[in-house]
């Protein structure tokens, strides 16, 4: 079967004769129809987050078709449709167990520490493979896995009705915040120097940072960039008392005056994805009764041929950029 991999740093290629997945006792065969792509893919490609092997299968925000399930496989039938929550926690340790499963020590990342989702066929633990209705548009459904961190982090601000959220970063992930914070009753504002982001987070409902002036301030803030001058800029605009949640990630150090946290008295907390099951568990449960429409993120379709410069592209553009795959194994199953 095919898969798109990671062959050395930087080279993504179409492989065509991988071997098929084994499908476990617990586990579940998805056949692929699409693989969103975000800033954590393309840290693998660019080798800003290591790789355990080449080649190195990429890609962790899938949908797909169940074609197989394991035999104690009980809640998941051939031919039904999946999203895939790509972190697989151990469920046994103290975090996990408490319901912080994002803590795990032992969690396994699709795509990061295990083989990713971007190939014709993957083995998913059948409590990873969230079915979602057939009525809603692949566009949505590619999205419920950022959309999911995004949920998060506008939940862990506190960020209520009415109140004005700065978001850092127009991104996928900020895009999608954006509409979070509508989702929620708040006004976001969105920086981002890339204008054609800018732009698509003003049609997405969003105002221009710009427009509240240089200086001010805002109760919540959400860094999704990752980018250390970025987190700077948040402590600067986070106001008194505000909460300061961090989505993007960069092993680059920030400097921050520690006056600044403290006399503002601001809350800084890390949001890292979400945790099993409670995280994909509300997403799917939101988007079957609210009209978030989280696919209207998405801007340029790749097929599975043009993955490479689907990657190529993707850091460039405004919008998310995703694989659609065939449809072709599902026919024959
Ligand atoms: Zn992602
Ligand atoms: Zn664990």
């Amino acid at each position: 079967m095919k898969a798109v991999a990671l062959v050395s740093a930087g080279t993504v290629k179409v492989l065509e004769d991988r071997p098929e997945p084994s499908c476990g006792p617990g586990d579940v065969i998805v056949a692929v129809r699409g693989v969103g792509l975000c800033g954590s893919d393309l840290a693998v490609v660019g080798g800003r987050r290591p790789v355990p092997a080449f080649p190195w299968i990429l890609g962790h925000e899938a949908f797909g078709v169940v074609l197989a399930a394991g035999r104690d496989v009980t809640d998941r039938r051939p031919g039904q449709r999946v999203v895939i929550e790509p972190n697989y926690p151990c469920l046994s340790c103290g975090p996990c167990r408490s319901g912080a499963t994002a803590g795990c020590p032992d969690r396994r990342a699709a795509g990061i520490t295990e083989p990713g989702l971007l190939a014709e066929r993957v083995a998913v633990p059948a409590p990873f493979a969230w079915p979602v209705p057939e009525s809603w548009d692949e566009a949505d459904v590619i999205c419920v896995e950022p959309l999911t961190v995004a949920l998060n982090a506008v939940r862990m601000s506190g960020l209520g009705p009415g109140d004005d959220c700065l978001v850092l970063g127009a991104g996928s992930q900020g895009l999608l915040v954006v509409l979070a914070v509508l989702h929620a009753g708040g006004r976001p504002f969105v920086a981002d120097p890339h204008g054609g982001r800018r732009d698509l987070a003003l049609r997405l409902g969003a105002r221009d940072a710009a427009d509240a002036g240089p200086e001010a301030s805002f109760p919540v803030v959400v860094e999704t960039s990752g980018v250390p001058e970025a987190f700077e800029e948040a402590v600067r605009r986070t106001a008194s008392g505000g909460a300061l949640i961090v989505v993007g990630q960069s092993t680059r150090p920030a400097r921050v005056p520690t006056f600044t946290l403290v006399q503002r008295r601001m809350t800084v907390r890390g949001c890292l994805i979400y945790d099993h099951p409670a995280g994909f568990a509300r997403t799917i449960a939101t988007l079957g009764v609210h009209d978030l429409r989280p696919g209207r993120v998405l801007r340029e379709r790749f097929d599975l041929a043009q993955a490479p410069q689907a990657f190529a592209r993707a850091s460039a553009v405004a919008g998310k950029t995703w694989i659609g795959l065939p449809r072709t194994e599902e026919m024959s199953a």
